[in-house]
C-alpha cells in the first residue's frame, strides 16, 4: 500500500506511520501508553484503562474520520435535536472536505471544475432544497443550470455542481452546527469493548500535546468513517516503483503529479494512461485541455484492460452504453440505487447474488460528456491520442523512458512513453487500515460479500455490538452492503438517516418528522443554530 504525497498534510491511509509501543508500567509511573495487557484483550474494563495511565473522557457518540462521511452524521444528529456536547467527532483532518479536496485537486477537479454527483446530492443541506442547479442559477443570475437539470441527460449532459460550491455550502453548514467544537484531532489507534456496554476508542493527539500519549473516549455509540484504507498500485506498477525508486515517472492519478504537465508543457511528451474510470477521464481532459490551448504535442497513449467496445450487459433493459473503451454511466451506480427499485432489490440479496448484483451495476465506468467526447474524436482523427486493450507484464526504465511490455490480444508490444499515470483506484483492502484491522481480529466485525465490513441495512456493524452499546459504519468501508450508493454523498446521507432512525429508537436523538423537519429546514435557509 502506498502512502500519498509527501508534502500533503492529508493522511488518508488514516494509519499513519506510529508506533505501539508495548509498556508494562505500574499505575504510578503510567504514561498514557497502550499496555500489553489491553493489546491482548477484546474487552476492557475502566480500571485497565486508568491503570495504563490513559485518561477517560466520556462522551455518548463518537464519530470516527472527520470527512464528509463524518460530516454529514453529526449534522444530521444535530438537526435531529443532540446538543454538540453529547458528541465527538475524532479526526486527523483540519476540516471535513480536506481528503477530498485534496484526491480531486490532484486528480484535476480543481474548485472551478464540476464534480461527477448530480444537483440534490448535497453534504450540506440534508434537504437537497434548494438543489446546487437552483443555488447556482441564483447566485449567477443565469437561467442555464436550470434548463440543464429540465433536459439532462438527453439533450444534455448530466448538471453537476462545481468543487468549490461544495466547499463553500460545507463551511457554512460547519458553522451552523458548531462542527468544531465536536472534532478532537488525533490519530484514531484502535476501538475495543467496555466490559459492561459500549466502547473505549483509543486516540493519539497530536505530539506536543501537553505529554499525553493516548486518551480513551467512552462512549454508548461509535461512528465509523474512514474513508479509503489506501492506495492500492497495480502489481506492476508497484514492482517499478520498488525496484526503481523512481516515483516521478509512474504516478497515480491520486498522487500530486503536476511535473507531469509541467514536463509536456516545457517538451514534448508522451504519457501513458491506466484505467477507464472517471479519473482517468478526467486526467485525459487535463492533457487535452493543455493541448489545446498551449498549442502543446503532447501523444496520449491510453490503455484498457477491459476495452469497452459498445453496449453492454446481460439484457435488453439493463444494457449500458459504452464505446473507445470506455463504459458510459452518469453516475457510479445506476440512478435507483439511491431510492428506487434497484435499492429495494439490494437490500433483500445476500452472499454472491448480492457480489453479482454489484457486478452487474458497477464496475469501472465514466460519465459521456460531449466536450471530452469532441476533443478525444479529435485526438484520434489526428493521432495524438491512441487506445490499447491489454495487460501489463513488465516496466522499465530505457534511456529516460517507461518502457511497458503490453500483453495485447495481437500479442506483446512495448510502449515507450515519458510517464505513466495509473488511474485505477483507490482500492486497498480493509485490513491494510490499522482500526479496521483491529476491529476485525478484537471486536467481532466480520466481512461482507465484497470484503469489506458487514452491516446491517441501519448501517449497525455486524459481531461488534456491545452491551447497550451499538458502532455503525458508513463509506468506502461498508462497499458491498445492502446499499450500493453507500460512498457518495447521497449515499453517506441516506446512511445516516438509517443510523439516525436507529439512534432515535434508542432514545439518542429525535426523530426528525415533517414538524421538525420543515422548522430545521427554515433554520438552514436562514443559517440559524438548528
Ligand atoms: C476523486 C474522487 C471524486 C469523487 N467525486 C464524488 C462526487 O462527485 N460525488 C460524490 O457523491 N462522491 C464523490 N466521491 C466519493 C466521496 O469522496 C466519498 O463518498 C466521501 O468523501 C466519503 O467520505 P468519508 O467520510 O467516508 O471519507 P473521507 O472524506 O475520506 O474521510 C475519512 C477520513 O478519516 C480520516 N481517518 C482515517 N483513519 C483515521 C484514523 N485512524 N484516525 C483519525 N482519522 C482517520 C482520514 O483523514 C480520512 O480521509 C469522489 C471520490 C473521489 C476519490
Amino acid at each position: 500500500m502506498a502512502t500519498y504525497g509527501p508534502s500533503e498534510r492529508t493522511n488518508l491511509a488514516g494509519d499513519g506511520h506510529e508506533q505501539v509501543t508495548v509498556t508494562r508500567r505500574s499505575p504510578a509511573t503510567a504514561g498514557g501508553q497502550l499496555t500489553e495487557e489491553l493489546l491482548e484483550t477484546d474487552s476492557w474494563t475502566e480500571a485497565m484503562v486508568r491503570e495504563a495511565g490513559i485518561p477517560i473522557v466520556k462522551v455518548p457518540f463518537v464519530s470516527i474520520g472527520g470527512g464528509i462521511g463524518a460530516f454529514v452524521t453529526v449534522d444530521y444528529l444535530r438537526i435531529a435535536g443532540v446538543a454538540p456536547d453529547r458528541m465527538r467527532v475524532l479526526s486527523n483532518l483540519d476540516f471535513p472536505w480536506q481528503t477530498y479536496e485534496y484526491l480531486t485537486r490532484v486528480s484535476q477537479i480543481p474548485r472551478g471544475e464540476r464534480i461527477r454527483s448530480d444537483s440534490a446530492s448535497r453534504p450540506d443541506n440534508i434537504w437537497g432544497f434548494p438543489s446546487y442547479a437552483l443555488a447556482e442559477a441564483v447566485r449567477d443570475r443565469t437561467l442555464r443550470p436550470l434548463w440543464q437539470v429540465l433536459v439532462e441527460p438527453i439533450w444534455d449532459d448530466y448538471y453537476t455542481p462545481r468543487a468549490g460550491q461544495m466547499f463553500t455550502g460545507l463551511e457554512r453548514e460547519a458553522k451552523r452546527i458548531g462542527y468544531q467544537q465536536m472534532v478532537v484531532q488525533g490519530q484514531v489507534r484502535m476501538v475495543r469493548r467496555c466490559r459492561g456496554g459500549g466502547y473505549f476508542t483509543i486516540l493519539t493527539p497530536p505530539s506536543g500535546d501537553a505529554g499525553t500519549q493516548r486518551v480513551a473516549y467512552q462512549s454508548q455509540f461509535v461512528h465509523l468513517a474512514v474513508g479509503y484504507p489506501g492506495l492500492r498500485f497495480l502489481p506492476e506498477l508497484q514492482e517499478f516503483r520498488t525496484k526503481q525508486q523512481d516515483f516521478h515517472h509512474v504516478v497515480s492519478a491520486y498522487e500530486d503529479h503536476e511535473h507531469v504537465y509541467e514536463f509536456a508543457r516545457a517538451k514534448p511528451a508522451v504519457v501513458m494512461l491506466r484505467g477507464g474510470g472517471i479519473v482517468s477521464s478526467r486526467i485525459l481532459q487535463r492533457l487535452m485541455d493543455d493541448r489545446e490551448n498551449l498549442d502543446l504535442s503532447t501523444d496520449i497513449v491510453h490503455l484498457f484492460r477491459t476495452y469497452v467496445s459498445g453496449s453492454h450487459g446481460p439484457n435488453a433493459w439493463s444494457r449500458r452504453k459504452g464505446g473507445d473503451g470506455f463504459a458510459y454511466q452518469g453516475f457510479n451506480y445506476p440512478k435507483s440505487v439511491w431510492g428506487g427499485q434497484l435499492k429495494a432489490r439490494m437490500r433483500k440479496l445476500e452472499g454472491d447474488q448480492r457480489a453479482a448484483a454489484y457486478k452487474l451495476m458497477g464496475g469501472t465506468n465514466t460519465p459521456r460528456r460531449r466536450s471530452w467526447q469532441a476533443q478525444m474524436r479529435a485526438g484520434r482523427e489526428r493521432g495524438w491520442y491512441r487506445t490499447m486493450s491489454g495487460t501489463v507484464d513488465q516496466m522499465m526504465l530505457r534511456d529516460g523512458k517507461v518502457v511497458s511490455q503490453v500483453k495485447t490480444p495481437h500479442g506483446v508490444v512495448d510502449v515507450s512513453a515519458d510517464f505513466v499515470i495509473d488511474c485505477t483506484g483507490l482500492e486497498a483492502d480493509i485490513a491494510e487500515h490499522r482500526v479496521l484491522a483491529d476491529l476485525l481480529q478484537h471486536s467481532g466485525a466480520g466481512r461482507n460479500p465484497l470484503g469489506r465490513l458487514d452491516v446491517e441495512r441501519n448501517f449497525v456493524l455486524r459481531g461488534a455490538d456491545s452491551g447497550r452499546g451499538v458502532m455503525y459504519a458508513s463509506g468506502a468501508t461498508t462497499l458491498g452492503g445492502y446499499f450500493p450508493g453507500v460512498d457518495t454523498f447521497l449515499g453517506l446521507q441516506i446512511a445516516t438517516q438509517e443510523i439516525a432512525d436507529d439512534l432515535a429508537a434508542r432514545g439518542f436523538c429525535r426523530r426528525i418528522g415533517p414538524l421538525r423537519s420543515t422548522r430545521q429546514w427554515f433554520r438552514w435557509l436562514f443559517g440559524q443554530e438548528p
